[in-house]
């Protein structure tokens, strides 16, 4: 375990640094808004923080990740007006609102599992913890930043920007803000216009309520992450993650709630994954370009000229820095997946790697610059550079061109093993065709009846299993030692 490499990681990032408590540490990232049918914008977030979650585990360190559900308070356009997004989908199609929300946190979950995304420690909903929120307004409110308006409740931004300072997240201050806020029309329950809803009384219509001391109403949408973090973690905690478009206003007004009711910031350090775009452009429903985790599953999507894999969709977010934006196009998944199957190719040869005791090849430092890639605030594109480096050293041991001792050859498979399988979460993918066991016993039955009738001189019977394989896109290798086959590309 080593407390020095993530004081490492995190120092570089120019922020406040404050060293963890190992072995423990609070990991909190704000989780889905569960209306709608998993998407890229989903993947990204829950795969990066997943690698975060992993690798702290690796390196000794016992993780309470916390991954909450929305499943109330969330407006439409993210504001303090309109419709609660769950309510919406529900009345449109005539459920219950937890019906809703039970139907697509299910798909939300098959789909994180098909990505090999661990589940977190605990995943709490917002509407299982009311009190909790209620209980959270009431010190903001005797702190004295917060007020009551015709039984809602708000959080008085600029006071609380007097005292400490409102935006220092994302660095915006209350002056610009103010600005490019339109100012209230007269009518509205705030004070001013930058003040955010900690308690919204229910309209007449608005189906999803719960009782509070000031209205029977609904939190509003950047409670819970403060009411859920302090509950399952503490005053103060490790790690908050998100979204890069959570920076704005939902982290810097969880601050601020966090700050007018403990007297002190919760988080010590942020971290946002970047965004995702398609084609170049922003993904969104009304662009076309909306492609749901399981569109890119099957490839049923106007956009996509194939389907790509759980793991191909996970490789290549993992060839991207977490902080870098992501353009998803087919060209790129393609050579993705071409970029993963060489990896886990040499991955599978490496079981039948014999070593030498006269080697031509010296392996160093292998595991220590994975390592340090990790601790260069995750840098997960260097450490898969690393092991296509290594993939192309097993590939030559393996084509008989070098070879490397006994010591070197362990130390591959553990590294390959670690960083492949625990750190990365790449498996193999045993529910698709190209791995399904069934299918590669057959082809391989074939070509061992193909190796039998060669030996009986049966030439056209072997050259027809030949030739009908190849037709369908097989790869045959014939070699010394047997035969190798790679199956058509795209299955
Ligand atoms: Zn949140």
């Amino acid at each position: 375990m080593s407390q020095l490499s993530l004081y490492n990681t995190l120092k570089r990032r120019k922020e406040a640094f404050l060293p963890l408590n190992p072995p423990h540490v609070g990991l909190y990232v704000c989780g889905p808004t569960v209306y709608g049918d998993p998407h890229l914008g989903h993947a990204r977030p829950a795969i990066t923080f997943d690698i975060l979650f992993r690798y702290l585990k690796h390196r000794g360190y016992k993780v309470r990740y916390v991954r909450n559900i929305t499943d109330v308070g969330h407006l439409v356009n993210d504001a303090d007006e309109g419709e609660d997004k769950i309510a919406q989908k529900a009345k449109l199609e005539a459920l219950e609102p937890m019906e809703v929300v039970q139907y697509y946190l299910l798909r939300y979950h098959r789909a994180m599992e098909a990505l090999n995304v661990l589940p977190p420690s605990i995943e709490p909903h917002a509407s299982g913890h009311i009190p909790e929120q209620i209980e959270f307004i009431q010190k903001i409110i005797e702190s004295g930043y917060a007020y009551e308006s015709q039984g809602s409740v708000y959080f008085d931004v600029e006071k609380y920007d007097r005292d400490h300072r409102y935006g220092k997240l994302s660095g915006r201050n209350i002056d610009e803000l103010l600005e490019t806020t339109r100012a209230l029309d007269g009518q509205s329950e705030k004070r001013r216009s930058l003040d955010f809803a900690l308690w919204k009384k229910a309209s007449p219509e608005h189906i999803m309520r719960w009782k509070s001391p000031w209205s029977i109403g609904f939190p509003g949408w950047h409670l819970e992450c403060s009411a859920m973090s302090t509950k399952y973690l503490g005053e103060e905690f490790d790690i908050h993650g998100g979204g890069m478009d959570l920076l704005f206003p939902h982290h810097d007004c969880e601050i601020a709630q966090s700050c007018a009711a403990l007297g002190k910031e919760s988080v010590r350090y942020w971290m946002h994954n970047n965004m995702i775009t398609i084609n170049g452009q922003k993904m969104g429903k009304s662009l076309g370009n909306f492609i749901t985790l399981e569109e890119f599953f099957n490839g049923n999507h106007a956009l996509l000229t194939q389907a790509y894999s759980p793991m191909t969709i996970r490789f290549f977010i993992l060839q991207a820095h977490y902080r870098s934006t992501l353009d998803f196009s087919n060209e790129a998944l393609m050579a993705s997946e071409r970029g993963l199957s060489r990896l886990m190719e040499a991955n599978a040869r490496l079981e039948k790697l014999k070593p030498a005791t006269q080697a031509s090849l010296k392996l160093e430092g292998l595991r220590q610059r994975c390592e340090e890639a990790m601790d260069d605030d995750l840098n997960t594109p260097i450490v898969i550079s690393q092991l296509f480096d290594a993939a192309r050293v097993i590939n030559l041991v393996h084509d008989g061109k070098e070879s490397i001792s006994e010591t070197d050859l362990q130390e591959i498979r553990e590294v390959f093993r670690i960083f492949i399988e625990d750190i990365l979460g790449l498996v193999s993918e045993s529910g698709s065709t190209t791995n399904n066991e069934a299918y590669k016993k057959a082809v391989d039955l074939l070509l061992n009846i193909r190796q039998e009738v060669k030996q009986n001189k049966d030439w056209a019977t072997s050259d027809r299993i030949r030739k009908e394989l190849t037709d369908l896109g097989f790869e045959i290798k014939d070699g010394k030692e047997g035969f190798e086959w790679t199956p058509p590309s795209g299955i």
